[in-house]
């Protein structure tokens, strides 16, 4: 194996946690002392909204801007939370929750050390993310892994479409100057990361963070620190 690409979302930083954390403080800046249950039944309706209007960006159905917009509008309508016509307010309004989860936003405590051991064994590192070029760019450098990967490839740096379509998978090998079967990835996602690149040639790998061990299908690992010793012979690398 010569490289190893990642997910970005929920492999090598917690976007989920800052999402929640995120999207709560922005709704209790807008309506304040809400109680915990019904600030739960909020995040459900942007859990869900979010994944509805991102799917239609994946697919090539919608810009990532208008995503958001979309996102923004729904979430607005379902709460009863006013929101003026127009692109520009939607823009703000979400600007505001992600100011919120930006600054909650953190890598997982094994990312850089396993990019940093798998480069170090000579294994090139790079990403595949389903989100938009700029905004996986910017998360990456507000936790401080955008420099430890040699490649990103987006969804707009794909033709506009992305996992589970193999197009995506092998842009990223093409950008690191490999073949697929030379290619592992990784990701949180069994099915539009594991098995999609295995489908798309490379060796597809499922991270099982919380170890629930359900499905069958992928070479499984529980943490990233796992990878190092599978891709850097033990004689080599950074190990003593
Ligand atoms: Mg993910």
């Amino acid at each position: 194996m010569r490289a190893v690409l990642f997910d970005v979302d929920d492999t090598l930083l917690d976007f989920r946690g800052a999402d929640a954390e995120g999207f709560g403080r922005h709704l209790a800046d807008l309506r304040p002392g809400l109680g915990p249950a019904e600030t739960a039944a909020a995040r459900e309706r942007w859990r869900f909204w979010g994944a509805h209007f991102f799917a239609r960006f994946t697919g090539g159905d919608l810009t990532f801007p208008e995503q958001r917009r979309r996102r923004a509008r729904a979430v607005c309508a379902d709460l009863g939370l006013p929101l003026a016509a127009g692109p520009d307010a939607a823009d703000a309004w979400f600007a505001g929750y992600l100011r919120h989860c930006e600054r909650a936003l953190r890598a997982f405590p094994d990312a850089g050390p396993a990019l940093d051991a798998l480069r170090a064994g000579g294994i090139r590192v790079g990403a595949v993310s389903n989100s938009g070029h700029a905004n996986q760019d910017r998360r990456l450098r507000l936790v401080g892994l955008r420099g430890r990967l040699q490649a990103m490839v987006c969804v707009d740096d794909a033709g506009g479409v992305g996992k589970p379509d193999p197009g995506i998978f092998r842009a990223g090998c093409a950008a690191l100057g490999v073949a697929p079967a030379e290619a592992a990835y990784v990701g949180d996602h069994l099915d539009h990361d594991a098995r999609a690149a295995t489908a798309a040639g490379l060796t597809g790998y499922w991270l099982d963070r919380a170890a629930t061990g359900a499905e069958p299908g992928p070479p499984v690992v529980t943490g990233l620190a796992e990878l190092v010793p599978l891709f850097v012979p033990a004689t080599e690398g950074s190990r003593p």
